[in-house]
């Protein structure tokens, strides 16, 4: 998508971007300082209204935290998603704080220590077992609370899934126990503890509808086998995700409806069939939340170095990892920006856009089109910020202040 489309889709007023309801100046007048990111709760709610709308009724969503894990925006998402999906104790408090059911929430991730175990099992939360060794830690915690710990096993496929931007399942995986390993580690421990299901995650940032249906194709197959092991019924099946969103001008967004049609199948065939206690869960993070934020960060240098301008700016990769191609991207490649305060002019010029940190890595814009005379205190907007931003970003290096967060 082209940096136009997305000025289209948040609308301009008197020139500027629309944020929030408002020019962007004046936003940025009542935050106070640059560089911040603003969310925009109506556009989270069109997003989880789109993923309604088109996905088959029967699917719960669950929103993975850790992709904007701002409290405010995640209290927001807990009125209006089924599930939180945490992934680590610290997001398993700020998920419990929204006031969710502790059942209604999932963590998943390797390296779960006993204490962050014993923490879960205690609140009531499903653990998500990548191993055998979490496991046991689940079954000793467990014993020791006198509790029965909610627990479903998360499994890495014996298929990989293609044209993933971060691969997380398929060949070996430090995420979730072997499919092949499944059967052995149930003999030996499924009667120490009732196992309610399975989540397959094949990986994330996946723009092909057909590959993503492909795989959860694969993952019912593989757990309809699986399930067959379990000495109850299946109450838990987690389907992954991985839907991604266009972030260069070669993306295309995502075809949500390939996806919804694949689902609705496997939901009315096999699922219908064969698991007839378990709702399907589907989990995301970035496409839900990351079209919903900008970035902006202030001009604070124009100058030309043989021939080249350069635009300053106030913030960077320690913000903003991704958008300076240094998070999972093979080659680099800009990210949809603007002049925030000029929304409405055309671009005239070939400038490179730079964060405030020294090194060459922090290149938020390369060579890109802005009004030719973009300058010293302009508002620059960095689009489809919404997810793997702040926290995600090494915000200590240089010691820069952090930047506010706003959800308008
Ligand atoms: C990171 C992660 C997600 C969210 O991925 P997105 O690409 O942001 O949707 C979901 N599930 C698991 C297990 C994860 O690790």
């Amino acid at each position: 998508m082209s940096p136009h489309e997305h000025v289209t889709a948040f609308g301009t007023i008197d020139g500027e971007l629309r944020v929030g309801g408002m020019p962007l100046s004046r936003l940025a007048a009542r935050v106070g300082s640059t560089p911040f990111f603003a969310y925009d709760r109506g556009a989270l709610d069109a997003r989880v209204d789109l993923l309604r709308a088109v996905l088959p009724e029967r699917i719960e969503l669950s929103y993975a935290m850790k992709a904007n894990p701002m409290p405010a925006v995640v209290q927001h998402l807990a009125t209006r998603v089924d599930r939180i999906d945490v992934a680590s104790a610290g997001e398993m408090h700020h998920a419990l704080d929204t006031g969710i059911r502790a059942d209604r929430v999932s963590f998943a991730g390797p390296g779960k220590t006993p204490a962050e175990i014993s923490q879960a099992v205690a609140a009531g939360i499903i653990v998500e077992v990548e191993s055998t060794t979490e496991l046991r830690r689940v079954i000793a915690a467990g014993d020791e609370l006198g509790l029965s710990p909610q627990v479903a096993m998360r499994v890495n496929p014996d298929f990989a899934v293609k044209g993933s931007g971060m691969r997380m399942g398929g060949g070996p995986q430090q995420f979730g126990i072997d499919a092949e390993q499944v059967p052995e580690v149930l003999a030996e421990l499924a009667g120490s503890i009732d196992i309610l299901g399975f989540h397959v995650f094949a990986g994330s940032q996946n723009l092909n509808a057909e590959i993503i249906a492909e795989a959860q194709t694969r993952t019912v197959d593989l757990v309809t086998e699986l399930a067959e092991l379990l000495p109850t019924s299946l109450r838990y099946l987690n389907l992954g995700g991985g839907f991604g969103i266009p972030y260069t001008e070669r993306d295309r967004p995502l075809e949500l409806e390939r996806v919804a049609e694949n689902l609705g199948r496997l939901i009315d065939g096999p699922i219908a069939a064969r698991f007839p206690e378990a709702s399907p869960v589907i989990e995301l993070g970035r496409f839900i939340v990351g079209e919903c934020g900008v970035y902006v960060t202030r001009v604070v240098d124009r100058k030309v170095s043989r021939g080249r301008t350069f635009l300053v700016v106030d913030g960077g990769m320690h913000h903003q990892l991704a958008a300076s191609g240094n998070f999972g991207q093979a080659i680099r490649r800009n990210y949809p920006l603007i002049v925030g305060t000029r929304a409405a002019d055309a671009g005239g010029e070939g400038v490179s856009v730079v964060g405030c940190l020294c090194t060459p890595l922090d290149l938020l814009g390369d060579d890109v089109e802005l009004p030719a005379d973009a300058d010293i205190d302009d508002l620059i907007v960095i689009f489809q910020q919404g997810a793997y931003g702040l926290t995600a970003s090494p915000t200590a290096f240089l010691g820069h202040p952090a930047p506010a967060e706003v959800l308008v």
